[in-house]
């Protein structure tokens, strides 16, 4: 679980409206956005509202229902943005990619380039 000493992750920052992003989905416990530096067409992120699980192993242990509506959302996206296939990428540890330990799921689409990863 996440130490809620520690200062605020960047994507608490966005959904607590501190960082203005423009949302492209929302629901009570998940939100959408552009990726900030897109790595593929469409590059897209799923994120759960509440900050309490650093990556998809906690969160799918604590609430699989809510890894399940990132699923659903990241669907609903992909049908609105890349025609309904998509690639989701859960970097998962820091020698992994991770750099930001607030659960999100990267949804990745268009023609995408070799070994681009997200
Ligand atoms: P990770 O590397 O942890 O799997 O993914 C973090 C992602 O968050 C990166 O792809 C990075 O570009 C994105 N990101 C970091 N800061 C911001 C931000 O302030 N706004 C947006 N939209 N994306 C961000």
């Amino acid at each position: 679980l996440v130490d809620m000493s520690e200062a605020p992750s960047v994507f608490s920052r966005i959904v607590s409206g501190e960082i203005p992003t423009t949302l492209l989905a929302e629901t009570d416990r998940v939100i959408a956005f552009a990726d900030i530096a897109p790595q593929a067409p469409v590059h897209l992120l799923v994120v759960p509202k509440t900050a309490e699980y650093r990556d998809v192993v906690e969160l799918a242990a604590g609430d699989p229902s809510l890894l399940a509506e990132m699923v659903e959302v990241a669907s609903s996206l992909a049908k609105e943005h890349t025609g309904g296939e998509f690639r989701l990428v859960f970097n998962t540890g820091e020698s992994a990619g991770q750099t930001v330990f607030h659960v999100h799921a990267h949804v990745l689409g268009g023609s995408l380039q070799e070994g681009t990863l997200g």
